[in-house]
């Protein structure tokens, strides 16, 4: 604990300097390629192993040797496309003009993606009696039942096959124009700008940094401008997300699904009963969520120090230190500049983003387009390195790359790690502002469960009333917004008048993943909540859950490690009594301040 203290102290007399150096930019060489040209050349070499995998299509059920060349390479490829379109997204996200790696991006995945996809549909075809047999021939293929078995359930089975892939071919053109829409509507607005303490901020691209802004006349002008802008186009808002949820129940109906709430959730191996369940009982607890926006409200914001991005490498390495020495070794060579897995600051053409990347077997890192040393950032920062220390461990335990992603667990494990590194920073910072911005950044991550049902509870509502009919207008999703987020939030402004569907960007964007957040937001405090009475038990079990990826559903794998049942009624109330409970450190805190 000392090495923390001694680190955010000495952050504090280095608050003047920029949080950010030149030293953290992505080394290309040492963790992709050694130069653009090799990246090209070796995309001819991936493209060469798509044919030969298209060619063994057509025998891959026929014979468990084929299988396993299937998979051996499926694997491979797997990896090759992760590797390239990694490269060129981080290249695109440098500089935002670069369309040559953007259209290379689009050409790799539509090489690769439908190949893929044929596998999938093929391995669909195999009967559970001819796997049996191929394992018995081969046994190293009977870590792959489970990937089968997924196969075969994303089949629809409701319809015959030629009907599915006709479904299939015209998803694309039923359903993602509304999302085209969306986002030309918002490029084209003109947000304007606020004036802050630190210059112009454009209220659209900075809404993120402006919400939490220490003054509050800043905060209420940005508020006016956001919500003037998406106004400016109100009804081509209401027109873009009643024509998605109308094209997505029908895509779903023709598949042989109530609705698209029902084939996503079931998708997701959730049960659409138990999912309006989970939102119902945590909108009785909204109470607490309220409680929280009332007290930021009434206090004015404390304005922390900056700490510099060694400091705070310095504060993630000591508030993740419980998970041991092999996850400290692992985190300490991630956040280590000269190892150039980091990837942050601004720029000109630079795009205004974050997120996690592997190059896999080869390394794991972050991208973060702003950073300013302050607790929210930091929490940002801790938590996309969470994501990449997941993938490093998977890489590490030789995690077959169809197990190395899923449903449910992927978002907790980043925001365990941000409650961990805000619980620390919260109980070690010298400087008493700090600590409330820790406390507050905790309880915001905390309330994610609160917040995702919210946004879930919003969506579901529109799909209900648009299959009942009872919305045609922007003035009816004010009025299904108004009422939702009256239950968890005390709405100001233009929010109050029920206009923040508009702002809820992943209806459009990724419709019905919402509660996710809900899921996520739940099983990360439930972590927490477990840590906290009895690490030396939690840590290891939670490793070894990190470690195996996605070999079987993720609620199986969450009962079998951690004991954690997404179903369980006492869930609700143990996460929001520990809520409550940190809430009123914070109101304590800020009292005394
Ligand atoms: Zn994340």
């Amino acid at each position: 604990m000392s090495f923390g203290l001694a680190v955010a102290a000495a952050s504090l007399s280095a608050q003047t300097t920029a949080p950010v150096t030149a030293a953290y930019r992505l080394d290309y060489d040492r963790n992709f390629f050694a130069s653009a040209a090799a990246e090209l050349a070796d995309r001819r070499i991936v493209a060469a192993r798509v044919d030969s995998l298209s060619h063994l299509i057509p025998r891959m059920n026929r014979s468990a040797a084929a299988l396993q060349s299937a998979f051996r390479l499926m694997d491979r490829i797997s990896a090759d496309e992760e590797r390239h379109d990694t490269y060129l997204k981080l290249r695109v996200a440098d500089s935002t003009l670069d369309d040559a790696s953007r259209q290379a991006r689009n050409q790799l995945s539509g090489r690769i993606d439908p190949v893929l996809e044929a596998v999938n549909q093929h391995l669909a075809t195999l009967d559970s009696a001819t796997v049996g047999r191929f394992v018995r021939q081969r046994p190293a293929l009977a870590q792959f039942r489970f990937a089968v078995a997924e196969a075969r359930r994303g089949r629809h089975s409701g319809v015959a096959p030629g009907v599915d892939s006709m479904l299939g071919s015209l998803q694309p053109a039923v359903t993602d124009w509304q999302n085209d829409l969306y986002e030309r509507l918002l490029a084209r607005t003109r947000w304007g700008t606020v004036q802050t303490g630190q210059g112009e901020a454009d209220v659209f691209q900075q809404s993120r940094a402006l919400r939490t802004d220490p003054d509050s006349s800043v905060r209420a002008e940005a508020r006016r401008k956001l919500d003037q802008g998406y106004l400016a186009q109100r009804d081509l808002y209401a027109f873009s997300l009643l024509q998605t949820v109308r094209a997505r129940n029908a895509m779903a109906r023709a598949r042989g699904y109530s609705d698209a709430p029902a084939e996503v959730y079931t998708s997701r191996r959730l049960d659409p009963a138990s999912v309006r369940d989970l939102i119902r009982r945590v909108r009785q607890r909204g109470e607490v969520a309220k409680r929280f926006a009332r007290d930021q409200r009434a206090v004015p914001l404390a304005a922390e120090p900056a700490l510099s991005l060694d400091s705070a490498a310095g504060i993630i390495r000591a508030g993740l230190a419980p998970l041991g020495a092999g996850y400290r070794r692992e985190l300490t060579a991630l956040l280590d500049p000269a190892n150039g897995r980091l990837d942050i600051g601004p720029g000109p053409l630079r795009q205004a983003t974050g997120f996690s990347w592997e190059n896999p077997r080869v390394a794991t890192g972050v991208y973060l387009y702003w950073f300013d040393g302050r607790a929210g950032d930091i929490s940002r920062l801790t938590h996309e390195a969470g994501h990449a220390m997941h993938r490093r461990l998977m890489t590490l335990a030789a995690v077959p790359r169809v197990y190395t992603g899923g449903p449910l667990l992927a978002e907790p494990v980043a925001q365990f790690n941000e409650l961990l590194v805000m619980d620390y920073l919260a109980r070690t910072s010298p400087d008493t502002a700090t600590r409330i911005a820790a406390l507050t950044k905790f309880l915001d991550v905390a309330l994610d469960a609160a917040y995702g049902a919210q946004d879930a509870d919003l969506e579901q509502q529109v799909y209900d009333s648009v299959a009942a009919d009872v919305v045609h207008t922007a003035d009816d999703l004010d009025r299904i917004s108004a009422r939702v987020d009256s239950a968890y939030d005390i709405p100001l402004d233009g929010d109050a008048a029920g206009h923040r569907w508009m702002q809820v960007r992943l209806m459009w964007e990724d419709p019905l993943y919402l509660s996710n957040y809900m899921y996520s937001g739940m099983i990360a405090l439930a972590c927490f909540a477990r840590f906290s009475s009895d690490s030396a038990r939690f840590v290891p079990a939670y490793l070894s859950l990190l470690k195996e990826g996605w070999p079987a559903p993720a609620q199986q794998l969450l009962r079998q490690h951690l004991g954690i049942n997404v179903d369980d009624p006492a869930l609700v109330p143990e996460t929001f009594t520990l809520i409550e409970r940190r809430l009123g450190e914070l109101e304590g805190l800020q009292r005394e301040f």
